[in-house]
């Protein structure tokens, strides 16, 4: 039976690197024999300017027709003056709410290849392979009632709530202890248990899963610590499962360990395990058409896109082998550039993905 991969190329460099994605994923597909049908549709600022707004109906359509969604990139200064409805960022937010996507893992790992470029010591870093199970349509960013108020005083006050149903914690810990279970078997979920209830339930449900993973050493770990811990020690971690904003700035800190904001893919999963897979940054409109994105990213969201959703694992490890050997030959785009590198193209870097798989 075929299956089917939606390319959202978006903004920016969003086209750029998703071109180059999209040979590699043509290129496994024929090897492996992986029967992939391939669809195209617009999201984002490239949106808009067609059709007026950043998430077509057709475009949401084919997302949810999809078995697996690969983003570029959406945003860009041409678009910043729009109301926030209307802004291109809304089509990416309307893409995971429509689609469930509750589940975002994002690993951190460190290429040996690259471990000059960490802004940590080499021996700190190296050998860093870290993924992070954030969760992403429930918490502080979603909690109603939020807003802002005058209060009897006169005083303006902003206010937001941090809730968590039992089912949300559940179905984000299950995806973290199965990762963890393929992996080095262990997980670290990251609360405040010393000060917000709603993550004592947190840590309580996660207790209750670990029954079920007796393979899954689990342990605890309140968020300001994880923070320290992370620019510390940070390969004392294997898979860390956390709320929405703790995930949001725990692996933005654990990608700086990388070096590399170039490198790192991401993936956003509903419980269908259908999903949408794309790189950690945005549209860098600050170099876009220029031909000097670095693909890899987005190339190793197409490995993730393979092992998470399409049920390729050996692809998935091709892809990531390629990018491995890629890197050996000093194969560098701007963003990882060193001393000792060749300097290519985004294209040449893609070609040279393609010529080592
Ligand atoms: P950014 O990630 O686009 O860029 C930050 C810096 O990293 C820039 O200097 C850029 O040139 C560089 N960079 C990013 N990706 C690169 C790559 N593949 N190769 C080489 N260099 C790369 O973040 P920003 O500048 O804060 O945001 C630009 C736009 O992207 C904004 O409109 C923002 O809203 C949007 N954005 C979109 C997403 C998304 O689509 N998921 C995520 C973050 C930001």
């Amino acid at each position: 039976m075929s299956q089917s991969v939606l390319l959202l190329p978006g903004d920016g460099i969003g086209p750029e690197i998703v071109a180059e994605a999209d040979k590699v994923l043509r290129k496994v597909n024929d090897t492996f024999d992986l029967n992939l049908d391939f669809d195209t549709a617009l999201v984002g600022g490239a949106a808009i300017d067609a059709t007026g707004g950043p998430l077509p109906k057709e475009t949401l359509d084919k997302a949810r027709k999809a078995d697996a969604i690969l983003l570029g990139a959406v945003g860009g200064p041409k678009w910043d003056h729009l109301e926030m409805a209307l802004r291109p960022e809304k089509g990416l937010l309307g893409l995971r709410s429509g689609l469930e996507l509750f589940a975002n893992l994002r690993p951190a790992i460190l290429y040996p290849q690259l471990a000059s470029a960490s802004s940590l010591k080499p021996e700190v870093v190296s050998g860093l392979d870290i993924l992070i199970v954030r969760e992403l349509t429930g918490g502080i960013y979603f909690g109603q009632p939020r807003g802002e108020r005058v209060l009897e005083n006169g005083e303006r006050q902003g206010f937001n709530t941090y809730v968590y149903s039992e089912s949300e914690i559940r179905r984000i810990g299950r995806v973290a202890f199965e990762a963890a279970r393929q992996r080095n078997g262990k997980l670290c979920s990251v609360d405040k248990a010393n000060v917000l209830e709603v993550t004592v339930l947190w840590r309580e449900v996660m207790n209750e899963l670990a029954r079920d993973y007796p393979e899954v050493e689990l342990s605890h770990m309140y968020v300001d610590n994880a923070a320290m811990q992370l620019v510390r020690a940070p390969k004392q971690f294997d898979v860390i499962v956390t709320g929405n904003m703790f995930g949001d700035i725990l692996s933005d800190e654990a990608a700086m360990l990388t070096g590399s904001i170039g490198m790192l893919p991401s993936a956003a999963l509903n419980s269908e395990k259908q999903g949408m897979y794309e790189p950690c940054h945005g549209s860098a409109p600050d170099i876009a058409g220029q031909g000097i994105a670095n693909p890899l990213a987005t190339i190793l969201s197409v490995a993730m896109m393979l092992r998470y959703s399409l049920k390729a694992e050996e692809a998935a490890c091709a892809i990531e082998a390629a990018v491995s050997s890629v890197l050996d030959q000093g194969l560098r785009t701007a963003d990882i550039m060193s001393a000792d590198g060749r300097r290519v193209s985004t294209r040449e870097m893609g070609e040279a993905v393609l010529a080592a798989l």
